[in-house]
């Protein structure tokens, strides 16, 4: 009986595990992750705007002619408004992506998630001018709080389907691009992150290789 009780509680945790880690589990909230058809990706930047890398990766979209969705934090936007202008302005799209990203936003209670999530948007809204409804939680953590915040902003959750790890320092930059490489279907959400070295280079090499698999690039929002 013992070793039943105990494989129970080993199926609960790794469900409850599953639950709130992975962004499109669907249990707290539901997340746009990947697109239903079309041999198109889309690609997301998280964590900026970073003032070193962030005018280098736009600059390697423009040179091809694509376009992204970055999840911008709240106190970087407003440190460097002009980034987040320059984004808007060369058409990507935006979303919020929680005012600090403390370590601790997932523990946070839903008062202070909704605060957050509200006071990102308003900043991004006044400098840009344009209504934002996107928004990626930090870290891609759901949980019951993430699932109500979101609900009481009426936010539109973006997700992933692709996790590309480009945020693991130990990892080289050619074992990124296999990862994904490894990982690419038709309508797939890359998920990258604007504020790393060589962030540019990444999504050069990523850009090539789309374009040998065939891919389009298709901006979410
Ligand atoms: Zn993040």
């Amino acid at each position: 009986m013992g070793w039943l009780i105990g494989i129970g509680i080993v199926v609960l945790v790794s469900w409850l595990v599953w639950a709130s880690t992975d962004i499109g589990s669907g249990v707290y909230l539901t997340a746009y992750c990947a697109h239903a058809e079309g041999r198109e990706v889309s690609l997301t930047f998280d964590d900026g705007p970073d003032p070193e890398q962030t005018p280098r990766v736009l600059e390697v979209l423009r040179r091809h002619g694509v376009q992204a969705t970055f999840f911008l934090v709240g106190e970087r936007a407003e440190a460097y408004p002009d980034l987040v202008r320059q984004i808007v302005a060369e058409g990507h799209a935006i979303g919020g992506h929680s005012y600090r990203h403390g370590a601790l936003f997932p523990l946070l209670s839903v008062r202070r998630m909704t605060e957050e999530i509200t006071r990102t948007r308003a900043v991004l809204e006044q400098l840009t001018g344009q209504a934002v409804r996107l928004f990626r939680p930090p870290f891609g953590v759901t949980n019951p709080m993430v699932g109500r915040a979101v609900k009481a902003c009426e936010v539109q959750v973006v997700g992933w389907s692709i996790r590309s790890l480009d945020t693991l320092s130990c990892w080289s930059r050619e074992r990124v691009c296999r990862r994904i490489e490894k990982r690419l279907h038709p309508g797939a959400v890359i998920l990258l992150h604007d504020r790393m070295a060589e962030a540019d280079v990444l999504l050069e090499q990523l850009l090539t290789t789309l374009h040998r698999r065939g891919y389009g690039v298709r901006k979410i929002g």
